[in-house]
């Protein structure tokens, strides 16, 4: 990040002081935040921006979020979103004594995001503060740390990645941790753009060493400030260019904002342009693991993990293979193998219940038409069925409904095959299943009126024109909708309190048919 990016043209304290944790200032101004624009609908946190002001403000009108306030202090060591560092967080806690900066403290506000505003830092809070009031600023330090530790730990990468490769980083980005992600399983990374088209297994994993060992070398990391106005500094911006481990590009000192330009110099390894926190050596960023690398756009990502942040991932992921052992009952070298073994044994059971279910569908459809009872032969048929006309005349119904509990459509597809095999005669049929579970509690019985949410399938099959027009019924009286091809109409509903209507429907419609 560049020190030209600073809107303030200055310094704020933390690029001076990246350990002050907390100060006493005074409430500057106050204004409470007009709820912006409702923002798109947007996909994980993970590929996006780390979220800043901007973002905290907008997700204000999101939902059912509190009023936000923009506060500005006479002093802050809080750090404001930029150049690929996320945003501090933190408390102001009102001091009941003005006159003494370590008087009792009051109500605490929270800041939940930090933003340059006007060459100000602007502090987004959850409640609002009168100007002149005195409050102790006090830096989410965890937050905060890990942001020193990953940053650091991507410098100390990159130069490795230049000294070892002579890969230039494009761009990178550290993603501030997500408690629910966290939870997850997901931990956020820092991500960096390296410009070569790809890596081999082999060069990631010696990047990975060397940057570790850098990390064990214990360098020192501090922030240099230079004022190009003077000729002494002037002298060491030329002198610090022509290190051979400076990188990137210096502004030429009439382009740097506020004439002062800072650098962070990794002693004997790196010295960039740069506005970040850093962790004071690079010992304190403790281990570098890379988790993850892919292609994009021509140039190669990859994602890692340092210090408290790598230790937690670690820490989560010892818990879930210990989980894993006892479940599973093998040690960690063979749970690959025995889970591959449990996915074979689904897909097997899966592919063994299917055909038993197919086997039972064509049972149960056979079985339905040679339940039928007989029926006394009717002539003439009512010439009101085209098709009943067309049918031999046949001691048997020309028409069946029947409910089969926890089954599905492919089901009831089977068995109406199998029912209108079996049974030439058979003109009509009604076929209806719920989406209780095979062997728990069936379904609630149908109470004409009494409302439930159970999910009920439908399927009409026989004659095509007779199907059209009873299919249509059944759907309406279901309140669901329905479609499908000729001979076969089918649909969803909710509510298993509408299959009396939907049975009468379907009954109707038999009769307009003239079926017996
Ligand atoms: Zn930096």
């Amino acid at each position: 990040m560049s020190a030209e990016e600073d809107d303030s043209g200055g310094l704020c304290l933390c690029q001076q002081d990246s350990y002050l944790r907390k100060l006493v200032t005074t409430v500057v101004s106050c204004t409470k935040l007009e709820p912006p624009p409702a923002p798109p609908k947007q996909e994980g946190k993970r590929g996006g921006k780390p979220a800043g002001a901007a973002d905290a403000a907008a997700s204000a009108s999101a939902g059912s979020s509190p009023q936000q306030y923009e506060l500005l202090l006479a002093e802050s060591p809080l750090f404001p979103e930029s150049g690929g560092q996320p945003c501090d967080q933190g408390v102001l806690r009102v001091l009941t004594d003005p006159s003494d900066g370590d008087g009792a403290a009051g109500a605490v506000v929270n800041v939940t995001a930090v933003a340059w505003k006007d060459g100000l830092l602007a502090h987004i809070t959850d409640a609002p503060l009168e100007p002149g009031t005195r409050v102790e600023v006090a830096v989410d330090w965890d937050r905060r740390y890990d942001h020193m530790q990953q940053h650091t730990g991507q410098h100390v990468f990159s130069a490795a990645a230049d000294a070892l490769l002579g890969a230039d980083t494009a761009s990178w980005e550290l993603h501030p941790l997500d408690a629910a992600a966290h939870a997850g399983g997901d931990y956020g990374c820092v991500t960096v753009d390296l410009a070569v088209a790809a890596l081999t297994a082999e060069q990631v994993l010696e990047l990975e060493a060397r940057a570790n060992e850098e990390l064990r070398a214990a360098r020192r990391v501090e922030p240099l400030v230079l004022d190009p106005r003077s000729p002494a500094d002037l002298e060491r911006m030329e002198a610090l260019r022509a290190d051979p481990t400076f990188r990137g590009k210096l502004p030429p000192p009439d382009k740097i904002k506020g004439g002062r330009l800072r650098l962070v110099h990794v002693e004997g390894l790196d010295i960039n342009a740069c506005g970040g926190t850093h962790v004071r050596c690079t010992g304190e960023v403790q281990l570098l693991k890379v988790v993850g690398v892919e292609r994009t756009r021509g140039q190669t990502r990859v994602r890692m993990m340092t210090g408290g942040r790598a230790l937690a991932a670690l820490g989560g992921c010892l818990t879930r293979e210990a989980g894993l052992t006892a479940k599973l009952t093998v040690p960690p070298s063979r749970q690959e193998e025995s889970v591959d073994m449990l996915l074979r044994d689904r897909r097997d059971g899966s592919k063994a219940r299917k055909l038993l279910a197919a086997e039972l569908a064509a049972l149960l459809g056979r079985q339905l038409a040679l339940a039928l009872p007989p029926q006394p032969a009717q002539t003439p048929q009512p010439p009101a069925a085209a098709a009943a006309a067309e049918a031999p005349a046949t001691a048997a119904p020309q028409w069946a409904a029947l409910h089969r509990p926890a089954a599905d459509l492919d089901f009831l597809s089977l068995m109406a095959s199998a029912a209108l095999e079996a049974s030439p005669g058979l003109q009509l049929l009604l076929l209806t299943t719920d989406n209780t579970e095979p062997g728990a509690l069936p379904a609630p019985a149908p109470k004409p009126g009494v409302e439930d949410s159970v999910e009920v399938a439908f399927l009409v099959s026989g004659h095509p024109d007779l199907v059209k027009a009873a299919g249509a019924k059944v759907a309406e009286a279901l309140g669901g909708r329905g479609g499908g091809r000729p001979g076969r109409y089918q649909g969803k509903a909710t509510g298993i309190f509408r299959l009396p209507a939907a049975r009468a429907a379907f009954e109707g419609a038999v009769a307009t048919a003239g079926l017996t």
